[in-house]
């Protein structure tokens, strides 16, 4: 099933025909909670499942692009990233952003801020810096239950679904060498979506990947297949050290071609049936 959360934080599935609205199956919230909505569902699944199966048999549908797009994971308790993941990405990189050679096997994850996630409508706002910022496309995944402690052979069951999400990067300088945390969390600079798929669609996560183009010209082609930690594995490493919870997030890292994007540009990503988004790049307003 494709969840998606749009407007002001109203929950949908996105069928061939539209979207069914969700919304009024979960709890009513005052504003400020609206982004929970997609944590509350992912946390009460396994009863509302049948409703909303039922509800997307239904009409009437929202056609999509009458709606903004919103995360479909907004505001996640824990929003996780892992650092090198993939060797190719490793070697491009071993230039100016030299880490020593390890990945997230030895570092483990790294966190961004949950205001920098934004929706698959976009755009991607670039602040008024002489800096090189850059694309990397990743996919995501989202937890769908308590998960401390879990090995393994256990994590995949942790999993509620999957995502399309850029985590996008203020590159350093040689005298400039803020913190990775603060580069990668600008507002606008995790734009996720357009939808989240769920877990029982994938039985395989590693079939997962997408394409990446800016312009027209193709910059990155990863698969999941490829991940120097693989799924169960970055849940076992993250889960040993914090209790993740519903609705929270963990971007995957992003395969080789990582490049430049600039004011004028638009960024597409396609990942098959995760959907896709494209992106306008733009000057920050304020
Ligand atoms: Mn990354």
């Amino acid at each position: 099933m494709r969840l998606l959360a749009f407007d002001d934080y109203r929950i949908g599935a996105w069928e061939e025909d539209g979207i069914h609205e969700l919304t009024d199956l979960l709890s009513p919230v005052p504003t400020h909670a609206a982004p929970l909505r997609m944590n509350e569902l992912i946390s009460r699944w396994d009863e509302l499942r049948s409703a909303v199966e039922a509800r997307r048999a239904r009409g009437p549908a929202l056609p999509p692009e009458t709606v903004r797009l919103r995360p479909p994971a907004a505001l996640p308790r824990n929003f996780l990233a892992a650092p090198l993941n993939y060797a190719e990405h490793g070697a491009e990189m071993m230039g100016p952003m030299a880490s020593g050679g390890t990945s997230a096997k030895e570092m483990g994850f790294f966190v961004k801020a949950g205001g920098s996630l934004t929706g698959a409508s976009g755009p991607i706002e670039l602040p008024d810096r002489d800096r090189r910022f850059d694309h990397e496309g990743e996919v995501a995944f989202v937890i769908g239950r308590a998960t401390r402690g879990v090995s393994r052979a256990a994590a995949l069951g942790h999993v509620f679904g999957y995502a399309l999400i850029l985590d996008l990067t203020m590159r350093m300088t040689e005298t400039e060498r803020e913190e990775r945390t603060m580069r990668k969390s600008f507002h606008s600079f995790s734009p996720c979506g357009p939808w989240l798929l769920t877990a029982d669609e994938v039985p395989d996560p590693t079939a997962l990947g997408f394409r990446l183009w800016v312009n027209d010209e193709l910059r990155q082609d990863g698969s999941l297949r490829d991940l120097i930690l693989d799924v169960p594995g970055l849940i076992e490493q993250a889960s040993a050290v914090v209790a993740l919870e519903p609705g929270d997030l963990y971007a995957t890292g992003t395969p080789a071609g990582v490049g430049p994007i600039e004011v004028g540009d638009v960024v597409r990503i396609d990942g098959g049936v995760l959907g896709a988004m494209q992106l306008t790049v733009e000057r920050r307003p304020w």
